[in-house]
């Protein structure tokens, strides 16, 4: 009897103990969220980075991209609801949380699921409440529920690897961190909420290679070496590449090696995208980020693409790994391809005739006599 009482009262403590706890936590968390709310609608992007965990880098960084893009842009109405929370120990907790916001007249929605953790007695938002797998270059982050298409991913992201060192004749050793996304427009408000368009795979340096679901691993094998390509050159060249040279050297070195050879022939793209063709000082001055047709989308890229293949064919590709390599050596700004992409056009042009030898008006007249009077 007195064994039992005491097994009695032991349970009234605990379970009077362990509901007050997680009344404590519930409440810490609701305020949390609250807080994050108010720091992204006052764009303190001081106060607003202080709720991110510091443990994974890349999430520091793709954070504070994401943070001063609603401080450049006018996102209205920003909420962050609580829709579930679980309390899975002491130190963590998983809340599903909806996230509104109002840009340019439309009105977003988006519900995902995000680990909080406790770190040095505070909680910091710990990314979502991704399940990781590894390989000898990589490190997967995918939601439970999305284990397929990750497997998909693992069977082909060295292959991916192996490609790129191959084609570009060099590579980089650190582990890349790929994150999966439950869909595009999730996979889109992760990077920029005023990003004006859907797509398939992302890389800011120093961030993760960000995807989202794919039916076929072929997919995932030329989304990740286009976004690759991005890591290796961006990583060379300090973060001082203009945004057109960074997406011509993916689009050369891995999605025009992914098409047959008719693809990128000047006849073709020509026929491709006749009146949207640009030369260079046309393309410095777009962005791509901006863009809303599809069609000048796609011809962006190609012509990025074809302008990187008319160098590698006139200058010889050591050249071009040149410019890269040159432009590492002036030192690192922080900040997105289209925020650094100013002085980075300048850089270019300074480089250009160390280089090869001809300065950036000559360049642009090379590509268009090679583009409309030769073969
Ligand atoms: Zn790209």
């Amino acid at each position: 009897m007195k064994k039992y009482v005491s097994v009695l009262i032991l349970l009234i403590l605990t379970l009077t103990y362990g509901a007050c706890g997680n009344k404590e936590i519930k409440g810490e968390v609701k305020i949390f969220i609250k807080n994050q709310e108010n720091f992204t609608k006052e764009k303190d992007i001081e106060k607003y980075m202080d709720t991110i965990s510091k443990e994974q880098e890349e999430y520091v960084a793709e954070k504070k991209s994401w943070i001063r893009d609603i401080k450049n842009n006018n996102i209205e109405d920003y909420t962050l609801t609580i829709e579930k929370l679980k309390i899975l120990d002491v130190s963590k907790v998983y809340v599903k949380i909806k996230q509104s916001y109002r840009y340019k007249e439309e009105k977003y929605n988006i519900v995902y699921p995000l680990l909080l953790v406790k770190e040095k007695g505070r909680w910091k938002d710990g990314d979502l409440n991704f399940e990781e797998m590894n390989t000898t270059h990589f490190k997967i982050k995918y939601l439970k529920k999305s284990k397929k298409y990750a497997k998909r991913i693992e069977k082909v992201c060295e292959t991916a690897y192996n490609n790129i060192t191959n084609r570009y004749g060099e590579s980089i050793n650190d582990c890349t961190v790929i994150k999966l996304y439950e869909d595009e427009e999730r996979l889109r408000q992760s990077v920029k909420l005023s990003f004006a368009w859907k797509f398939a795979g992302w890389y800011e340096y120093p961030e993760s290679i960000k995807t989202t679901k794919y039916e076929e691993e072929e997919t995932y094998r030329k989304i990740l070496e286009h976004e690759l390509m991005h890591k290796f050159t961006i990583s060379k060249s300090n973060n001082n590449m203009p945004y057109w040279f960074t997406e011509g050297l993916a689009v050369y070195f891995a999605n025009f090696q992914n098409e047959s050879k008719e693809y990128s022939k000047k006849s073709t793209y020509l026929r491709t995208y006749k009146g949207l063709i640009m030369n260079i000082q046309e393309i410095e001055k777009a962005n791509l980020e901006k863009m809303k047709d599809p069609k000048k989308i796609a011809n962006y890229y190609d012509n990025a693409g074809m302008i990187v293949k008319f160098m590698v064919e006139q200058y010889g590709i050591q050249k071009v790994k040149e410019i890269v390599e040159i432009l590492g050596e002036f030192s690192y700004k922080e900040g997105t391809g289209a925020e650094v992409d100013e002085q980075a056009i300048k850089r270019f042009h300074w480089i250009l005739p160390k280089v090869i030898g001809i300065n950036i008006e000559a360049l642009n007249k090379e590509w268009e006599k090679y583009l409309y009077e030769t073969e």
